[in-house]
């Protein structure tokens, strides 16, 4: 049989079949399908009006819902959306449904995920998000589909697929304190283009990529969308493992996979990390990369720190080295992805200060977890950029209008080179700010 990739082994096996090749079309069994409040409502929609309004979703223990995007805002449309999921939860006796305003809140959905141990090695996540792909970290096929395939997954449990061929990435070498996950996918997105890997898996690899923990590889799968990817993905590894055991709801069995020797991959590209340097993507797209040398002394309005890409404890981790003892010198906004981080903000220490305490000792303001101003959202909420102004963010897209004013200027970035700029005012290098 001829080896396959690690993206045509998942698919394969949720096919039942041993062997698929790129461009073939087959239904795969979902293991998981996850919806948030944005698109949760016209998933349910599609559902009821195809399978009937009386219809069970085909597991109630498979289907997650997560709200997270438009949450502390006044907004009734917002609100709406959070009563429409809460209700059907308590229709199908969703098991896992993570409300609002009650314990088990707790915010962006690609992070609580795996929190929440539903991502596990060699299954198939489908969301009603296109940064799904993030949970390829974890060795699995995961992808964001729309509201349509959503409803259908819903009440049947599977999807007609056509099978990508997979581009692979090699890291090389140990990352230099001045760079980040971040830095390496805007490197990548840099270098192919928006379109760059359209309808592609992306399987990153080498020793650069393994010496990074989960976070991380977590940053490098979720921006793949960013160029088009249908997937990203990493075969696990011990640091995959020891995560995921110690979370597995359900302790559900899983099969860890990797691509075959003598797999085919259509591109491949390596890198070699000690020589790489903090990037910037410019206003309007996360391809327009520049090195943060060339573009040094921007002036800048505000700074975010947040979302999926950028939100974790890894995130604030680098920031606080920077911060640290520092005063911001523009408006400095800081969004803990989840309840779990928030915790850890107030949790995890800094030479005797909490990181929560860094940040706010530097001046920076202090969000709830939640999406927030990664993609605007209604006008009271936290950091959305009202106005034109400049704002240099750990978010994953720049398009016009994407964190709120049309003509704001946002430029994308590691949580090291924000914060670095965040204390000077200007797009700043971090190696400028690092003892
Ligand atoms: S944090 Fe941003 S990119 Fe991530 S799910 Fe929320 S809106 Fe989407």
């Amino acid at each position: 049989m001829a080896a396959q990739t690690l993206t045509e082994k998942i698919i394969a096996r949720h096919a039942g079949r041993q062997h698929v090749e790129p461009g073939d079309n087959v239904w795969i069994d979902a293991d998981i399908l996850m919806t948030h409040d944005v698109c949760g409502p016209g998933t349910i929609g599609v559902f009821k009006q195809h399978f009937g309004a009386n219809a069970k979703v085909w597991d109630r223990e498979k289907v997650v819902i997560i709200p997270d995007h438009y949450i502390f805002t006044a907004d009734k449309m917002a609100n709406r959306n959070v009563d429409v999921l809460r209700q059907f939860a308590a229709e199908q006796n969703i098991k896992y449904f993570y409300d609002v305003g009650t314990p088990k809140y707790k915010g962006v959905c690609h992070i609580a995920l795996p929190e929440e141990g539903h991502t596990r090695p060699g299954e198939v996540l489908f969301g009603t998000d296109s940064h799904t792909c993030t949970a390829g970290a974890f060795g699995e096929f995961a992808t964001g589909i729309g509201n349509t395939d959503a409803g259908f997954v819903m009440g049947a449990g599977k999807l007609w697929v056509k099978v990508p061929s997979t581009m692979r990435f090699v890291f090389h070498g140990q990352l230099p304190p001045y760079l980040m996950a971040k830095d390496l996918i805007l490197a990548v997105i840099g270098d192919i283009g928006c379109d760059g890997a359209t309808y592609r898996a992306m399987e990153f690899d080498g020793d650069g990529v393994y010496a990074l923990n989960i976070e991380e590889r977590m940053t490098l799968c979720n921006m793949v969308i960013e160029a088009g990817g249908k997937n990203g993905v990493i075969a696990p590894d011990k640091v995959t493992l020891d995560y995921v055991n110690k979370r597995n709801a359900g302790s559900k069995p899983f099969t860890s996979l990797a691509s075959d020797t003598g797999a085919r991959f259509i591109f491949e590209k390596v890198y070699d990390v000690t020589k790489l340097e903090p990037v910037v993507a410019k206003p309007h797209s996360p391809d327009n990369r520049a090195r943060v040398s060339e573009v040094k002394g921007t002036k800048l309005d505000r700074a975010y720190i947040g979302s999926c890409t950028g939100g974790k404890m890894t995130d604030f981790r680098a920031a606080a080295r920077i911060l640290k003892g520092k005063t911001v010198k523009i408006d400095t906004f800081i969004v803990p992805a989840t309840s779990e981080i928030a915790q850890g903000l107030k949790n995890e220490t800094l030479n005797g200060q909490t990181l929560e305490e860094v940040f706010l000792s530097a001046g920076a303001k202090l969000g709830e977890p939640s999406c927030a101003a990664c993609l605007g959202g209604p006008s009271d909420t936290f950091g959305r950029l009202n106005q034109a102004l400049s704002c240099i963010s750990t978010t994953n897209r720049n398009f016009p209008g994407r964190m709120g004013h049309r003509e704001a200027r946002v430029f994308l970035a590691s949580p090291l080179t924000v914060a670095a700029s965040a204390i000077t005012g200007t797009i700043t290098d971090p190696r400028d700010c690092l003892q």
